[in-house]
C-alpha cells in the first residue's frame, strides 16, 4: 500500500474516481456528486500532506465515502430532545402522533380534495377540513386555520382594525421569542395600538376611557411566557367582553398556547381553554397548533362566523393559508381530542407532559451505566430535575423530571470539556441535544421514549 507523504504522490481526481472501490459510490449517487466530493477529499489531503502528515492511499477512499455520506445528509434532521423543554421552539415544538404522520403521507402522495367538494363535484374550501372538528371541540360558530399564531393575530387585526385603534393593556404588550412583539405586529397589521393602564395594573375603567370612535376592537393577550406577580390586576375576559359589547365592539383574545381540554384533569396546571374564553365572551380566539395542542405548526382562529368570514375575504388570508399537509395533520390530531380519555396515550405532547417522574428516573438509572461506559472521563449520575413545558405554554410552572448529569468533578473549570462533550453528542448519527448548566451536562429524559434507539445511537461515541 503506497504511502502518500508528498503532494505529487496524491492521485488525480480521475484516478480516485476510477478506483474499483469508488465505483459503487458513483453507481448509487451519480458522478457529479462523487466528483465534487473527490475534489474536496483531495484538497483536504493535500493540505494535510503539506502540514507534514502522511497516510495510505486506501484512506482516501474511506475519506471519500465519508464525504459522500456528509454531502447526502439532509440539512433538516431529526434530533433527540433531552433539553428538558418539551415544546422547544428551536427543536420544532410538538412531535406528531403516528396517525397524523400517516395522514400527511397519504395526502402528500397524490391528489386530494383539498379545495374540492366531493358531494357537489365543484370547487370547495380548504378551511372546511378542520373547521367541523374545531367547532365541536371549542363550541365556536366557525374557525379558520392559517400558517401560525403570529399569522392568526396579523390576519385578525388587519381584517378587523385596519387604520383603526386597538386598546391593549400595558401588562400584555408581550414579546415571544423569535421577534414576535405585539406592538410590531399591530403596526404591520396597519392598526394603531392604544396602550391602556400600567404594567402591573389595568382596570376596566381604563379600557372604557380608551375607547373612541376610532376603536375597532378590544384585545386581550394571554401573557404566556411570563407572569406579573405581586400588586397586579388585569381585566378578565368576561369583564372586557362586557365593556366591548356595550360599545358594539368585538373582543379578540390571543390565547397563545390554547388548550382544548382541561389540563388539570391530567395533573397539570390550569391553562385557559379556548372554550372557556369563548364562553367568557371573546368573539375571536387565536392560538397555536404546535404548542400545548400538540399538532403541526398552525394558527387557529375560532369564534363568530361573521368575523371569520371577514378574515377569509381579506386578500392576506391567501398569503397566510396553511398547506394540505398541515391540514391533514391538524385534522388527524383534532380527531384524537374526540376521545379525551385516551389522549394521554395517543398524543405525544400530552404523554410527555404527564409522564411520571419516577418512571423517568428509572429510565435514567438504566441508562446511566451505559452512558458512563461511553464517557469514561466524566462522572455520570442520576438527578431529579425540573423540566419545562416550553414555547410559552403554562408559564412559570415546571414538571418534576429526572436527568443524567455528566460532570468532571476533578476539573476546576469544566466549562470547555462540557461544551466539547455536548458537541460530541450533537455529532452522533441522531444528534442528542442536552443542556450545559451548573458545571454539568444535563440530559433530561422526559421526552426519551425509544430507549433501544438511544443506546444504539451511543455507539457512535468514541470513548470520551
Ligand atoms: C406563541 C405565541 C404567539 C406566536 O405563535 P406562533 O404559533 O409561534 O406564531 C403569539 N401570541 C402568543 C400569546 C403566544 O404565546
Amino acid at each position: 500500500m503506497p504511502i502518500i507523504d508528498a503532494p505529487n504522490k496524491l492521485p488525480s481526481v480521475d484516478r480516485l474516481l476510477n478506483d474499483p472501490e469508488t465505483a459503487p459510490l458513483i453507481h448509487d449517487h451519480g458522478a457529479p456528486l462523487v466528483t465534487r466530493c473527490a475534489r474536496n477529499v483531495l484538497a483536504a489531503a493535500r493540505e494535510q500532506v503539506l502540514a507534514g502528515k502522511s497516510f495510505e492511499s486506501r484512506d482516501l477512499v474511506v475519506n471519500l465515502r465519508e464525504e459522500v455520506t456528509r454531502a447526502l445528509r439532509p440539512s433538516l434532521r431529526r434530533v433527540i430532545n433531552l433539553t428538558g423543554t418539551v415544546l422547544h421552539t428551536n427543536l420544532g415544538r410538538a412531535a406528531l402522533p403516528d396517525s397524523a404522520i400517516e395522514a400527511m403521507a397519504e395526502i402528500a402522495r397524490g391528489a386530494s380534495n383539498l379545495e374540492f367538494d366531493l358531494g357537489a363535484g365543484k370547487r370547495g374550501d380548504r378551511h372546511q377540513h378542520a373547521a367541523a372538528l374545531l367547532r365541536e371541540l371549542t363550541g365556536a360558530e366557525s374557525a379558520l386555520v392559517v400558517n401560525n399564531n403570529a399569522a392568526a393575530v396579523l390576519l385578525t387585526l388587519n381584517s378587523l382594525a385596519l387604520r383603526k385603534e386597538v386598546p391593549v393593556s400595558r401588562g400584555e404588550l408581550i414579546e415571544i421569542g423569535g421577534a414576535f412583539r405585539m406592538p410590531d405586529i399591530m403596526a404591520r397589521a396597519g392598526c394603531k395600538l392604544v396602550e391602556v393602564g400600567t404594567t402591573n395594573r389595568t382596570h376596566g375603567k381604563d379600557f372604557e376611557a380608551a375607547i373612541s370612535p376610532k376603536t375597532a376592537l378590544l384585545m386581550k393577550v394571554h401573557t404566556s411566557n411570563y407572569e406579573i406577580q405581586g400588586f397586579t390586576r388585569q381585566v378578565t375576559e368576561a369583564e372586557l367582553a362586557g365593556i366591548a359589547h356595550a360599545q358594539d365592539l368585538p373582543l379578540v383574545t390571543d390565547l397563545g398556547s390554547g388548550s382544548l381540554i382541561d389540563l388539570e384533569a391530567h395533573g397539570l396546571p390550569h391553562e385557559p381553554t379556548v372554550r372557556e374564553m369563548l364562553d367568557a365572551g371573546a368573539d375571536l380566539v387565536t392560538f397555536s397548533g404546535d404548542k400545548i395542542l400538540g399538532g403541526p405548526q398552525a394558527g387557529i382562529i375560532a369564534g363568530r362566523r361573521d368575523l371569520i368570514e371577514k378574515l377569509k375575504r381579506n386578500p392576506m388570508a391567501r398569503a397566510l393559508r396553511p398547506d394540505k399537509l398541515t391540514l391533514a395533520a391538524l385534522e388527524s390530531v383534532l380527531r384524537l381530542y374526540t376521545d379525551p380519555a385516551r389522549l394521554a396515550d395517543t398524543l405525544p405532547t400530552l404523554r410527555w407532559l404527564t409522564r411520571d417522574a419516577t418512571e423517568i428516573e428509572q429510565l435514567a438509572t438504566r441508562l446511566a451505566p451505559i452512558v458512563q461506559r461511553h464517557c469514561e472521563r466524566f462522572e455520570v449520575s442520576v438527578e431529579r430535575t425540573r423540566a419545562q413545558v416550553g414555547s410559552g405554554a403554562l408559564p412559570i410552572d415546571s414538571l418534576d423530571s429526572a436527568a443524567l448529569k455528566l460532570t468532571r468533578p476533578e476539573v476546576r473549570r469544566p466549562g470547555k470539556a462540557l461544551q466539547e462533550l455536548a458537541r460530541t453528542f450533537r455529532q452522533l448519527p441522531i444528534p442528542v441535544i442536552g443542556r450545559v448548566a451548573d458545571d454539568a451536562l444535563w440530559f433530561d429524559l422526559r421526552c426519551l421514549e425509544d430507549e433501544a434507539e438511544f443506546i444504539d445511537n451511543l455507539r457512535g461515541l468514541a470513548s470520551t
